[in-house]
């Protein structure tokens, strides 16, 4: 499998979607679309999705007059993009209000019930809102900025700065590490108890991904990894990473915690995880992760049973 169609299998990415990146320059164009019976509002609030209030936990894509009845306003919003002849805004609740916890729910719990092409819309809106919560200021002045192309840069207003800013996306590494038939995991403290995945961390500054790979292997876990393989791709809105897949290989087993980031790391050959999730003390990543699909095609490699398969039997809960 080439790693187009790797990264098609998953999940907040997909190409159903057109973002319409020159529309956003046309501001004109995009104002009448925004008025547009096709258009269609996905409400944001303190990084929340908006339900259906009809019930079911399904995300509201609501018209103009039903977002004008349920939230008072349209905007400000950002344009994601068409699809299926309707064009897609993020709409930006007031988080200056306090939290409502009534008609919104997680991005993890919904992209979870809905499709690849509806979950890859949630994610947008849901990236963009945290990038508008953290830029209403320059970072370099510190003055107001203003909204420009569709929502897709913010302009500081100060005339003697002028600064733009873009949406941020950051890159981090994923990698699932393997040596003979065991793979390298790993659990952080605050996870969710049994919870293990891959190795992952933060591409820095003056680096590759290829060399973060190896760093954050090293410093999690002692292990070195001596090869590696990239698998695909994934946006991963929390706030805004991009998570960059790779198998590996280790050239040693030895495992010394480091930089204390784990609380604990093993090996686990494709028997051990079996018999644990059978005995519910191994709770792999949710599949809505790259790390889950990271496990799985190594995991289905060489197993009779697939992983999904195993988490259907043993009834592993998600979160
Ligand atoms: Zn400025």
């Amino acid at each position: 499998m080439d790693h187009l169609q790797q990264s098609r299998l998953n999940l907040l990415t997909s190409y159903a979607l057109d973002r319409g990146t020159l529309l956003r320059l046309d501001e004109e164009h995009l104002g009448q679309r925004v008025l547009s019976e096709n258009a269609r509002f996905i409400g944001v609030h303190h990084l929340q999705i908006a339900i259906d209030e009809a019930g079911g936990l399904r995300p509201a894509l609501l018209n103009r007059n039903d977002a004008q009845r349920r939230f008072g306003r349209c905007e400000p919003w950002v344009y994601l993009g068409a699809q299926n002849n309707e064009d897609f805004f993020a709409l930006l609740l007031d988080n200056n209000q306090p939290r409502q916890t009534q008609g919104f729910a997680g991005l993890r719990t919904l992209a979870a019930q809905v499709d690849h092409a509806q979950a890859t819309l949630l994610s947008y809106a849901r990236a963009m809102a945290a990038w508008h919560q953290r830029h209403l200021y320059c970072g370099r002045c510190g003055s107001d900025t203003a909204v420009h192309q569709g929502g897709h840069v913010r302009i500081c207003a100060h005339t003697d700065c002028g600064e733009m800013h873009y949406p941020r996306t950051d890159p981090a590494i994923i990698v699932l590490v393997e040596q003979d038939d065991r793979a390298l995991f790993g659990r952080k403290r605050e996870w969710p108890v049994h919870r293990y995945s891959t190795i992952a961390g933060f591409v820095e500054p003056g680096e590759s991904a290829e060399q973060a790979l190896v760093r954050e292997v090293a410093e999690e876990t002692g292990v070195e990894v001596v090869s590696a393989q990239y698998h695909s791709s994934q946006p991963w809105p929390f706030p805004g990473s991009l998570m960059l897949g790779y198998h590996a290989v280790a050239g040693n087993s030895e495992i010394t915690l480091n930089d204390r980031e784990l609380e604990h790391a093993c090996w686990l050959n494709r028997d051990d995880i079996t018999e644990q999730m059978h005995k519910g003390i191994f709770v792999t990543p949710p599949p809505i992760s790259i790390s889950f699909r990271l496990i799985e095609d190594w995991f289905d490699r060489h197993s009779p049973t697939s992983l999904r398969k195993l988490r259907e039997i043993t009834a592993t809960a998600d979160f």
